[in-house]
């Protein structure tokens, strides 16, 4: 189906493993998992999102469940995040909500490279800080999963959009503009204009581009609180040691954003190079029925950060593989693999029955260093031979299958790095 994947195994490995990767920094800025529906009641992204974003307009999945509600698969998270937060009571005035969250999204867009129609997003929300710090600290997080994620040379955008006092005016100016321009616009931008002229900066068409150039920048049209708000998050991010540019371009996909908002772009990606963004959304958790507190957060997109990260490690092999030679073996194959896997070893049981050569050349394909052996001799001696498959040998150490797990791993390992203890 096109912009739907299967992910198979490897990708489904470094998918994993770049998840785990972030979750460990995600779990070091003391964040915790929210988990939030796949389907939400459609009003809840025309009311967060904005009618006029693209969004909203064309790419939602929409369709009406049997008892008439309107049901919509989830485009993005943050919408699903603050209603779940307010409904479970989870954020409030004196209460911060730092929650992460991870999984499948949906947008019906034109699928192309790095452009799916379900993709994966993992993404954090602060609910209830509204100073530039919390800014300043979600996108040092950002940074560092991405970093995490073994990316390099990404690039960091920052802008700030202003708010309900500023940004009006500014749409005003950038109206007019776009006005006094309007037959140079695409067609695109000249529906933009009328609906929601700030998307008129990030439309992708050259022209348009070449145009908006001279076009009103926000940053000579922010209000003091909105400038002094951007003025500490660049300062905070210099501190850091963190890099930006600002561009007064960057406006962002939906409606809710205030005051801060930033991308990475990332190389190797294409056209669709954003691999992550965000911004501050102050006012969402009131319009959704909340408190009246600030919100910030940011959302990273897992097939392009896998397209962009490259290799991130070593696909999964397993280190050690049990093969019964005898169907009689089967029992006691079975009872050393769950011990050597309770003691943490990724271990691979194979079928029995198999000739001896036929074993070896699964272990081989297998990648395992170590086959343990079990045939009707080493049942008689209560035993398994531990091939060493890298050296073509047998070790003579004492396996039994009902001994301690831990104590067994931990002497095959040990012959992996030379130090072989003999029974
Ligand atoms: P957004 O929610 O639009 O701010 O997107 C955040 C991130 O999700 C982007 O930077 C992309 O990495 C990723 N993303 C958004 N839309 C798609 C898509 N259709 N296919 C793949 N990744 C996407």
């Amino acid at each position: 189906m096109r912009g739907f994947h299967d992910v198979l195994p490897p990708q489904s490995e470094r998918f994993h493993r770049i998840e785990r990767n972030l979750c460990t920094v995600l779990d070091s800025y003391n964040y915790v998992e929210i988990r939030t529906p796949i389907a939400e009641r459609a009003e809840l992204f025309a009311r967060s999102l904005g009618e006029a974003t693209d969004i909203v307009e064309k790419e939602m999945y929409t369709f009406e469940d049997r008892d008439g509600t309107m049901l919509t698969l989830r485009p993005e998270c943050t919408a699903s995040v603050v209603r779940a937060a307010i409904e479970g009571g989870l954020a409030g005035r004196d209460r911060v909500a730092k929650l992460y969250y991870l999984g499948p999204m949906f947008r019906r867009e034109r699928p192309q490279k790095g452009r799916l129609r379900q993709f994966h997003q993992i993404g954090v929300e602060v609910l209830g800080r509204e100073d530039a710090l919390a800014d300043a600290e979600v996108v040092a997080l950002l940074m560092d999963c991405l970093a995490a994620a073994g990316l390099r040379d990404v690039k960091l955008l920052l802008n700030s959009l202003g708010d309900a006092t500023c940004r009006p005016g500014y749409r005003t100016a950038l109206e007019a503009f776009g006005r006094a321009h309007e037959a140079e616009l695409c067609e695109t931008c000249k529906l933009r204009l009328e609906r929601n002229p700030l998307r008129l900066l990030d439309c992708k068409e050259e022209s348009c581009r070449a145009l908006m150039v001279d076009a009103p920048r926000l940053r000579e049209h922010l209000c003091d609180e909105c400038r002094t708000h951007f003025n500490d998050v660049e300062r905070l991010l210099t501190a850091a040691g963190i890099e930006f540019t600002v561009d007064p371009t960057l406006v962002r996909g939906l409606d809710y954003y205030v005051r801060t908002a930033f991308e990475v772009i990332a190389p190797g990606l294409g056209a669709q190079n954003a691999v992550g963004g965000g911004g501050r959304y102050d006012g969402l958790v009131a319009a959704l029925g909340g408190a009246p507190i600030g919100g910030v957060g940011f959302a990273i997109g897992l097939e392009r950060l896998l397209m962009s990260a490259g290799s991130t490690g070593e696909d999964a092999t397993p280190e050690m593989c049990v093969i019964p030679l005898t169907e009689a073996a089967a029992a006691s194959a079975l009872q050393l693999a769950r011990a050597l896997r309770g003691a943490g070893a990724r271990c691979e049981l194979e079928t029995a029955g198999r000739s001896v050569k036929s074993a070896m050349r699964r272990a081989d394909k297998l990648g395992v260093r170590f086959a343990l052996l079990i045939g009707d001799a080493e049942i008689e001696a209560g035993r398994a031979t531990v091939r060493d498959m890298q050296r073509q040998a047998d070790h003579p150490l004492a396996i039994g299958f009902d001994v301690d797990g831990l104590t067994t791993a931990a002497a095959i390992r040990a012959l992996g790095e030379g130090e072989a203890r003999g029974c």
